[in-house]
């Protein structure tokens, strides 16, 4: 395993960049307070600083600022090829945030945005809104999809604000994932069985090389355990696997860590899957030359890129026989490459 160039963790919003017209807006005035320190810019319009041209991904990864930005248009986007909908009549996913505080070397969201930095749009009483037609049937919609929405849960309150509206709403459902260990907001809130908390849960080898400035496996592990006490639907995801030189131990080992602490019967499902990513996007990370993880030879099908067929297989197969020890096979999901 090749480690990349991340070393210290990122010293977070040392500069606020304001849009004018949220001034006013409740967050924004919460969030000034608790950055009193920071250095607060007004701008007209978040893609002056956010779609600058020639910024570098890796020296703003070290050091973030924090764009906060009203929404114009669609917070909600139908669920990806990449994702699984856990077969819902209508599956959305919510775009409150870009860029995210931590720094995975297989994200996509460097290929999909011109910065690191972090936007935060603060009206997400108009997502309500643009959600409420279809809640007449059965939706899901995953709130933590272009980022972590729990990693600035402390900052946004957004999770808390999904939580109400979803139990105002008998058809929503909500997917919240996560690599986050701090689920102290979530202590106050009566749990909710239309909610998952989905955390994803990697190898502490693979986090140290490739899920920078993210928790430890221990501390994931920690939160699994304190949010099913606390009553909470979880979901484990071991996704997106990476396939490196030890595969065969780390991974197999990481599923035996994870059942020594949690009872299976305690968890809703296991999802396994490979790394997977648009090809677009794998151009982008590319020319970042940021981690190895960029430089596999994958295999290109229907513009998706992941591990060849024969790989692909090994990781699935490797997994499953492994999370059956734990699960019947109905509690396990796995995504695989449409053939
Ligand atoms: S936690 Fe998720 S959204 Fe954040 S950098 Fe890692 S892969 Fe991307």
């Amino acid at each position: 395993m090749k480690n990349s160039s991340h070393t210290s963790p990122p010293k977070l919003f040392s500069h606020l960049y304001i849009e004018r017209s949220v001034l006013d807006h409740p967050q924004t005035q919460m969030i000034r307070a608790k950055f009193g320190e920071s250095q607060v810019i007004v701008i007209d319009h978040y893609k002056e600083v956010f779609n600058r041209p020639s910024q570098s991904f890796a020296a703003q990864s070290r050091s973030k600022k924090l764009i906060l930005a009203r929404k114009e248009g669609k917070f909600l986007h139908e669920g990806s090829q990449y994702s699984d909908g856990f077969d819902h009549k209508q599956f959305f996913y919510a775009s409150s945030v870009m860029g995210c505080l931590y720094d995975c070397d297989y994200c996509y969201l460097q290929g999909l945005y011109p910065s690191a930095n972090t936007v935060l749009f603060v009206n997400l009483e108009e997502a309500f809104v643009q959600l409420l037609p279809y809640l007449g049937e059965d939706t899901l919609v995953a709130t933590s999809y272009d980022t972590d929405t729990l990693a600035i849960e402390s900052l946004t309150h957004q999770t808390r604000e999904w939580l109400a509206f979803a139990e105002d709403h008998k058809h929503l459902h909500l997917e919240i994932r996560t690599k986050s260990a701090n689920i102290k907001s979530l202590k106050s809130i009566a749990p909710n069985p239309r909610v998952t908390l989905a955390w994803t849960l990697s190898p502490q080898e693979i986090i140290d090389v490739y899920e920078h400035a993210t928790p430890s496996f221990e501390k994931r592990l920690s939160a699994v355990e304190e949010a099913i006490a606390l009553g909470w639907k979880v979901r484990l995801c071991v996704d997106p696997v990476i396939y490196t030189e030890h595969f065969d131990s780390l991974y197999p080992k990481l599923i035996d860590q994870i059942f020594e602490t949690i009872d299976p019967n305690a968890i809703e499902h296991l999802t396994l899957g490979s790394f997977r990513m648009s090809q677009n996007h794998l151009r982008a990370l590319k020319k970042l030359r940021r981690s190895d993880v960029a430089f596999y030879p994958y295999a290109v099908r229907d513009e998706m890129v992941t591990y060849p067929e024969r790989i692909e297989n090994t990781i699935l197969e490797t997994l499953l026989s492994k999370a059956l020890v734990y699960l019947p096979q109905e509690r396990i999901r796995t995504w695989q490459r449409q053939l």
